[in-house]
Formats: C-alpha cells, structure tokens, sequence
C-alpha cells in the first residue's frame, strides 16, 4: 500500500500538470516578457521613465498588456486545440517580433493583406540568419516545450465556467487599472495610436480576423459616373496638361506667411506667382477623414466612410476620362482613394541624403520625377502626398539644415516643452513645405516646354498647438477649434496653361477672398483637367467663373 502511495506521488512530481488557468496566465506572461521589445522599447521612448508618474504608468500599461494577451489566450486554451495553433501562434509571434525589432514595422490589417500577397521570391528575399534565430528560439523551442507539456482539463461544464469567471475577472481588473489613470491613457493613445499594433501576439490576432472578415465581406466599390472623358475643348489643346495635386498633411493656414501670418514662413511661395485662398475650411480633421473626403464626391454634409469606401472617387473620374493618374505617398497610405490607379509608397526608399533610418523627408516625393513622367504620354496629374507637418515630433520632419526657427522642441512630448519651442518646431515643417513646393514648381517650368502645368496645393486638416491647453488634432468636428479646420489652399498656373484654358487669373485673384472648403476640390480639378462627367459640378469650381471659353 505505502509503496503504490509512494509511486503515485512520484508519478505526479514528474508528469507536472498544468491547470488551464495557470497555463494561460503563464503563456501570457512569457508572450508579454519575450516577444514585446519592440512595444516596451517605443513606450519607454515615448513616457517619462525617469519620474515616479512615468514609472507608475509604465507598470501599468505592462499589467494591461499582461490581462488583454490572457484573455485571448484562455479563450483559445482548449484541448486538442492547444497543440496545433499555439506552436502556429509562437512561430507567427517570432517572425512578427523579428520584423518589428529589425524594420520597425507595427502590424495591421493592410500589412497582413501584403503578407497573404506577398509571393515566395519575396519572402525568400526576406530570410536572412536572424530571422531564423528569432524562429527557432521564440518560435521552435516554446512550441516543443508546449507540446510535451500535460495540460490537465476540467469536465465541459466546469471549463466553461472557470473561463468565464477569469476572463471576466481580467476584464474588470483591465478597466479598473484604465480608469484608475484615463487621463494618461486617453492622452498617450491620441498621441501614440500605432502602439497597439506593436503588442505582440495580440496586434496579428486582431489584424489577421480583422483582414478575415474584410476580406469575406468585401465592399463593392461602385462607380460613380459612366460618361467621363476629355471635353473637345481638352481635346483640341496644343500641349497635354501636367498636373500636380499636392496634399498637405498638418498644416494650418494661419502660419503661412502668405496667409498674413507674422513670420515669413513661406518666403519661396511669396515669390512664385501663386493665387492663394486664405478661408478654406476641411471636411474632417484627422487624415483618416480628410483625404478620402477630398477625393470623394460625397462633399462634408454627405460625407461617411462606409459611403465613400462603397464608391468610386475623383481619381476613377479622371482615369476613366484617359488622363495618368500616379500618387507618390510619403505619409500612411492614400486612405483607399487610388486604390483603382499607379501608387508608389516613397517613403521607405534608401535614398541616404533624402532618408533616415526611419523615414524620408517630404522632397523624396520628387525623386527621379522626370523618369516617371515621360515613361508615359498624354496628360497626367500626380498626387504628392506629403508628411509635411505631422507632430507631435515636429522636429523630425525637415533636415537639419532647414532648422530656421530656434530653439525647437526636440522632444514628441510636446508638454516637456515651451509653447515658443513647440511653434519653432511646428514652423519650421511649414517652412519646409514652402521650400518642398517651390522646388515642385520650380520642376513644373522645365516641364513648361512639352506641357501645360500646373499645381495645386491644399492641406488635409490644421493643428492646435496649445490654445486652451489642446495639442494635435482629430477633435470630433462639430468641436475643433478653427486652428484645426482651417486649411492652406493655393493654385499654381503656367503662363502656357492659362492661356490653353482661357483662365483670368486677374478674375481669380479677385475671388481669393471668397471662403471655400475641401468640397471644391473635386470639382475644381475635374474642371482644370478638362473632364466632362455628369458628376461634375460648375457651382463648385473655384476656376469656373474666371474661364472665359464655355467648355460644356
Ligand atoms: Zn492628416
């Protein structure tokens, strides 16, 4: 008897039994420590670590990653189960860690729509010894470990329960731990809303079902005209039209010198013969908003994402009508509206005196231009989209060299510094657009000989910078203070371009006065590149009234 006592005992010390609960709670715990260096490097960059507040959120924020990964993982620790997703899980989980750590990539939704396009010449371009390493020492061996170990399972009835009650449990300890610093959060998250997408494995979970379930119920984009094309009057010009659609990102209209602001932030522009609207007002005021909006026919009154995601926009029009269509991103993405025409994303391009490490200043959106431009005939236009004045960390965005306003604010958090810092910073990126758009137009005139140019210029949203204590942007519209709806906005016409289409500039510079908002942007573009569309607006075109020719 004392001898089979003694031998189960035994028996149990080596077989080590793992409960549900304690295995989520432990795989969760090693998920946080091994494969999160890139999210606890960014918040160590971006919190104060060294004061006790910094201390105190950081260890917070650790708890919350901590209780979010173990509620995932306890929902998806059931039998069987367990032995074939996790070792998918961990090996997925090293090569996302390995990409993080290596190119600073986040995930999301559209990384994982590449990855599933992505084909194996590509992928294979991408092993290299440390991936391997990451694979086997976070992927391979937590897998093997996994596989041996002896997970003990309670009956149906009482696993259920035991799940429910420490999700539930994990979930109101997240809450509590969320209240108990809200303002923290809500400011670090406004400022810092890629940080999710660094906490691994939960940023590839929530993308991959998120690309799922998109991709099951894909929208139908529809179109929003069948009729248009080159009116008789485009057809019959001498030279094809180049057009070059400059969206801003950030910048608010009044600290452009142009706009009467008191420093001369744009002393290029202010010499170029541009016509410049100073009430122009946006349709969103984040990015995520703005640009579809301005590309879509939907106006601000009509505007939805659901809407504008369903349909065709401005950049169908045009490139149904025959007209080359190139968008050149230096910023996030074109927001889906040149999902149908040539896109280039620059700003991941080695050019060493244009880039750093991280990203590339705005001028990269120029690069080898002339290539791209006579590869093809006819007219053209050509969206730049800049990364112009996007903060908080202000500093980053133009070269050192073009550093003018001093001292800047060095820092992406904008409260560590002087509001004088803060606006030196902010002014500086204007003064770079400035310089980023002459060198624009300036290219336009060696074009001016095969082609009819021109350029317009017109930022997604403004920016607060500390009036009433606001920073940033992306306050719910009916809210935002103008310095966030308030957008630069200005036309750049060849001599050649407007004699072809008949433009009184004198007209136009009379009407700068008038206010206009994003809405005028559609229609104004389709009128200048000629495009005869039932779409087409005359009411909303800013040129319309200042064209001498009745062109429809
Ligand atoms: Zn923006």
């Amino acid at each position: 008897m004392s001898v089979s006592i003694s031998a189960k005992i035994q028996n149990e010390a080596v077989v080590q039994q793992l409960g549900t609960t304690q295995f989520s709670l432990f795989v969760s715990l090693f998920f946080v420590a091994f494969y999160n260096s890139s999210f606890f490097g960014s918040i160590f960059g971006m919190v104060d670590y060294t004061s006790l507040k910094g201390v105190i959120f950081i260890a917070n924020i650790s708890l919350v990653l901590w209780l979010f990964t173990f509620i995932i993982i306890s929902l998806i620790t059931l039998p069987y189960v367990v032995k074939i997703l996790f070792p998918i899980l961990f090996i997925t989980a090293a090569c996302v860690a390995y990409f993080m750590d290596t190119y600073g990539v986040v995930i999301h939704r559209l990384m994982i729509q590449n990855v599933m396009e992505t084909d194996f010449s590509e992928t294979e371009s991408l092993m290299n010894i440390h991936l391997i390493l990451y694979v086997i020492a976070l992927g391979v061996l937590p897998s093997l470990l996994i596989v041996k170990m002896n997970i003990s399972y309670g009956s149906v009835k009482s696993e259920c329960w035991r799940k429910v009650k420490f999700v539930a449990i994990a979930f109101i300890a997240c809450l509590a731990l969320i209240m108990s610093m809200s303002m923290d959060y809500a400011s670090f998250f406004r400022n810092h809303k890629n940080i999710r997408q660094m906490a691994n494995p939960l940023n590839f979970i929530y993308a991959g079902l998120s690309y799922a379930t998109t991709t099951n119920s894909a929208i139908e984009v529809k179109p929003i005209e069948n009729d248009a094309r080159l009116s008789p009057f485009g057809k019959a010009h001498t030279k094809p039209t180049l057009f070059i659609l400059v969206v801003g990102e950030t910048a608010r209209a009044d600290h452009f010198g142009v706009n009467g602001y008191a420093r001369n932030t744009t002393p290029l522009l202010a010499q170029q013969n541009i016509i410049n609207f100073p009430n122009v007002i946006s349709c969103g005021t984040e990015t995520a908003v703005s640009v579809p909006c301005m590309f879509s026919v939907l106006g601000h009154n009509n505007y939805s994402d659901s809407k504008a995601k369903s349909q065709e926009g401005l950049l169908d029009v045009i490139h149904h009508a025959g007209i080359d269509v190139l968008w050149r991103d230096n910023n996030s993405s074109c927001k889906g509206t040149c999902n149908r025409v040539t896109y280039e994303d620059m700003q991941h391009l080695q050019i060493p005196e244009l880039c750093n490490k991280r990203e590339c200043f705005d001028e990269v959106l120029l690069h080898s231009l002339d290539e791209k431009v006579a590869s093809v005939s006819g007219s053209k236009i050509i969206v730049l989209h800049q990364k112009g004045s996007h903060g908080p960390d202000y500093f980053d965005r133009y070269p050192q060299n073009k550093e003018f306003f001093t001292p800047v604010c060095k820092t992406n958090q904008l409260q560590h510094c002087t509001k004088e810092e803060v606006i030196n910073a902010f002014d500086n990126t204007i003064r770079y657009t400035d310089y980023f758009l002459n060198r624009a137009i300036e290219w336009l005139k060696t074009k001016n000989s095969q082609y009819d140019t021109a350029l317009i210029y017109l930022s997604d949203h403004g920016e607060s910078l500390g009036e009433n204590n606001l920073y940033l942007h992306g306050m719910p519209y009916s809210i935002a203070p103008k310095e966030q709806k308030q957008v630069p906005f200005f036309l750049w016409l060849s001599k050649d371009y407007e004699k072809a289409n008949s433009i009184n500039s004198d007209c136009l510079k009379n009407n700068t006065a008038n206010s206009y908002s994003q809405d005028n942007l559609f229609h104004t573009v389709l009128g200048m590149l000629n495009v005869q569309t039932q779409v087409y607006k005359p009411v909303l075109d800013i040129i319309k009234p200042c064209r001498a020719n009745p062109i429809r």
